[in-house]
């Protein structure tokens, strides 16, 4: 009896023991290592992770991994830092009512959307903010597996677009219409007090009968507010004339291109970028809405193209691009034809990769943990089964993703 209990004992204080010299730690080795969009990578590297950061990083000659961590050999594959998705949505079905949610159900939902395609933070753009910030929580509690997610909450519009109106009622989700500047400097103040960390104007609202755009008043006092409060401000945009809203108004992210208008023309695109805002592509968007209208393969490659010339017309003028796909409204998880459209507007492997670390990082004040690979730098990495240089289509092949050193995604 006694005996049994002595080694009962012998096994928990093993396990702690255990438990806590190797707590959380984690070794990449002989991997090609990109450590960021600008540095020439390493051949074969390894990566040394202990607590969530990044304890150390070199060639693989030069690290040495201690005895009994959990080791993931890497031969033949490629190591990026997490990537960042700047326009998402936690809003599909799956996601709402998370109180009544398992973390089973929220973990594989959050998967199968963002954790799969290499996503260790997002921006979401509109949701309802006490859903997303109980998400949050549970994701950080670590209760449930899910990427850093950032948000905005409820967004601001003049009027619900035409083509959320049913979601929002099937789904018991009721979002409100803005009807004074008084008010709507009441709201930005109050949900940046809940948790916000930015703010989403609607500066157009597709109708029925036409395209609705915000007032230059009502937008210029939401984006003064949020600012006097340090965030950043999106802005949804249908045509150039909801842009010229965003420019007037100090906007800080557009969030999508606009190719139902007309080219942006060299004028126009210098003006944004001469007010610092930058620019979530969501090319697969314009796809998805056209194959939803039936549109012909002819008009969907011509309405395609447009929206890949701005991104191009904004990225050869030194736009900053932040990867984004407005996923969550749109249901195609898959990023690899955001990548292909990316590539088709000129955009080279090392700069998509700035769209997905370093820039959103820069953007969002992350710069100094996130964003590339270095010693002390937060351990959320991507690991991919081929080589982005070759094509670009690899940054959707996604092998492993790691967030503060613990695997969150594995392929299987
Ligand atoms: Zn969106």
């Amino acid at each position: 009896m006694r005996l049994r209990l002595a080694v009962h004992l012998l096994l928990v204080l093993a396990f702690f023991a255990t438990d806590q010299s190797h707590a959380s730690e984690l070794a990449l080795v002989g991997a090609k290592i990109y450590l960021s969009p600008t540095e020439p990578p390493i051949e074969d590297g390894s990566i040394l992770m202990h607590s969530g950061h990044i304890l150390s990083v070199g060639p693989s000659a030069e690290i040495k991994v201690p005895r009994g961590i959990t080791v993931i050999d890497c031969a033949g594959l490629v190591v990026t830092a997490g990537f960042w998705n700047s326009h998402v949505h936690i809003l599909l079905p799956g996601l709402l009512h998370a109180g009544k949610l398992s973390p089973e159900q929220i973990s594989s939902q959050l998967q199968e959307m963002l954790t799969r395609w290499g996503f260790t933070t997002v921006f979401d753009i509109a949701s309802v903010l006490q859903n997303t910030n109980l998400i949050r929580h549970r994701i950080e509690r670590g209760e449930v597996k899910g990427p850093r997610i950032l948000t905005v909450g409820e967004p601001f519009w003049v009027k619900a677009p035409i083509y959320v109106k049913s979601f929002l009622e099937a789904n018991r989700v009721s979002i409100p219409e803005v009807k004074s500047t008084v008010e709507a400097r009441e709201r930005v103040r109050h949900q940046i007090h809940v948790g916000a960390d930015g703010i989403k104007i609607f500066a157009n609202s597709v109708e029925r009968n036409g395209i609705l755009t915000m007032p230059l008043d009502l937008a210029k006092v939401i984006v003064a507010e949020a600012h006097r409060a340090g965030k950043p401000v999106f802005a949804h945009v249908s045509n150039n004339q909801g842009i010229e809203v965003a420019i007037q108004s100090g906007v800080d992210i557009l969030a999508h291109t606009t190719p139902m208008d007309t080219p942006w023309s060299p004028s126009f695109v210098q003006r944004m970028t001469a007010a610092h805002m930058a620019l979530t592509p969501t090319l697969t968007l314009w796809d998805v809405e056209a194959r939803k209208s039936h549109a012909s393969p002819e008009n969907i490659e011509q309405g395609m193209s447009k929206a890949a010339w701005q991104l191009q017309a904004f990225y050869q003028a030194g736009g900053q691009v932040l990867f984004g796909t407005d996923v969550g409204y749109i249901e195609q998880f898959d990023t690899s034809e955001e990548f292909k459209w990316m590539s088709r507007a000129g955009m080279s492997f090392q700069d998509i990769l700035a769209s997905l670390t370093t820039n959103p990082a820069q953007r969002f004040g992350y710069s100094t943990h996130s964003g590339l690979i270095a010693k002390g730098m937060d351990a959320d990495l991507v690991v991919l089964r081929a080589d982005p240089a070759q094509s670009t289509s690899a940054f959707s092949k996604i092998r492993y993703t790691i967030r503060n050193g613990e695997i969150i995604y594995a392929e299987k």
